[in-house]
């Protein structure tokens, strides 16, 4: 195992915030947003998670009889738990092999009439094949909601991604790019839909000002502590204390509890993200800047597939996400660099049938390419702490274990 530092990487590149952040200010972060991406307006709310399950209670209250919600099987626990807290049935689609993409015979296989929604997802910022999704949903029925949780800035033929389907999102959650400790974007093509989800927002979201508050508390503890030296204590740490009990779930954050809360983002923490966006554009460019200059050495490691867009696309670049060719291979990986505060990490531990957690809520499903991307990706931290020197390390570590 490689020694560890004083300092620590976070796994993705979160937009740090300054002190100057914290003063308040008009809140206008969706608003600011919109007119950074060129989309129509955003609509605010407390969570990515609690954006899919506004989209998906808006649009179960347009087609009653409709209850499917068909998602990748390698995705974020909090989807299954947004479709659940819907009251709607989770359908799991297998992804096409070594690809983060919804595998197409299988997608058509798992959609009918009975599908409410497809959920195509931009998986670590890269770009993904929203058409195929509308393929079929324009096929059966269907909406299109497109996942950005982890994508805000991607863009596919210079427009943002989130408008090709019917509904997108993006998270705010702690980094994920920029944040307000937690968040989410509603975006609607459709100024019918749009109307239609702020309906429903404004029917089912409650102020809750304790949750409102704790919020903010968390706020000022991520200003404080998103830094090389705070992310030890505040990441670091505790992410070595779970893979010591054994508890890979815990150490990336998976284990997330099974009703999520829904209340309205208050004006502090609105004028706290404005105050930041307005560094975002050039961050999310300096990031991918740092992509492009990293990924050339990262493919000269024979056996390394590193993910990258579509033809036309350009993604957001919060963390490289690669795959080795094997688990034995990609644990050895791991072993040498999880644990060494250079931001080596996994994205998410297992495909959702595999969560012992969610075992009430996930059907149980053979989906060999996500199991197969589970247990052979891991992510490196494109976050710009990262300096040369440790990039080199992680490279050097990796051809190693791949001699
Ligand atoms: C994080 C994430 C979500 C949920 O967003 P939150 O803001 O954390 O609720 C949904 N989908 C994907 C792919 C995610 O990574």
């Amino acid at each position: 195992m490689l020694p560890r530092r004083s300092h620590e990487l976070p796994p993705t590149a979160g937009l740090p915030l300054r002190l100057s952040d914290l003063r308040p200010g008009a809140a206008t972060l969706a608003a600011d947003i919109a007119a950074q991406l060129g989309t129509p307006p955003l609509q605010l709310e407390c969570s990515g998670t609690a954006s899919l399950l506004i989209a998906l209670t808006a649009l179960h209250e347009l087609q009653p009889q409709r209850r499917r919600v068909v998602v990748p099987a390698f995705t974020c626990p909090l989807v299954a738990i947004a479709v659940q807290q819907a009251g709607l049935e989770l359908q799991l689609c297998d992804l096409r092999a070594g690809h983060y993409d919804m595998d197409p015979v299988a997608l058509r296989a798992a959609c009918d009439e009975r599908t409410l929604a497809i959920i195509p997802t931009h998986l670590a910022g890269r770009v993904a094949d929203v058409d195929d999704a509308l393929a079929v949903a324009n096929n059966v029925g269907a909406y299109v909601i497109e996942d950005a949780a982890q994508a805000l800035g991607a863009r596919r033929a210079g427009v943002s991604v989130g408008l090709a389907g019917d509904i997108g999102f993006f998270s705010l959650a702690a980094g994920k790019g920029l944040s307000i400790y937690e968040g989410g974007l509603l975006l609607a093509r459709d100024p019918k839909l749009h109307e239609q989800l702020a309906r429903t927002a404004a029917r089912i979201v409650p102020h809750r000002f304790g949750w409102e508050w704790k919020r903010s508390i968390e706020l000022l503890g991520y200003a404080a502590l998103y830094q090389p030296r705070g992310l030890r204590l505040a990441y670091g740490n505790p992410l070595r204390r779970a893979l010591r009990r054994g508890d890979p779930v815990s150490a990336v954050g998976d284990d997330f509890p099974l009703t999520i809360p829904l209340h309205r983002v208050g004006r502090w923490r609105q004028a706290v993200g404005a105050h930041a966006a307005t560094r975002l554009p050039a961050f999310l460019d300096q990031l991918s800047a740092q992509a492009q200059r990293r990924l050339p050495r990262l493919r000269l490691i024979d056996g390394i597939e590193v993910l990258d867009d579509p033809a036309g696309a350009q993604g957001t670049w919060p963390f490289l996400l690669l795959l080795l060719p094997d688990q034995k291979r990609r644990d050895a990986a791991l072993a040498q660099l999880w644990q060494a505060g250079l931001g080596v990490s996994r994205l998410f531990i297992h495909a959702l049938p595999d969560y012992a957690y969610l075992a009430d809520i996930v059907p149980a499903q053979d989906v060999p390419h996500a199991r197969d991307f589970a247990a052979r990706s891991l992510s490196i931290s494109n976050s710009p702490w990262m300096t040369d020197d440790d990039f080199e390390t992680i490279c050097r570590t990796l051809e190693a274990v791949l001699i």
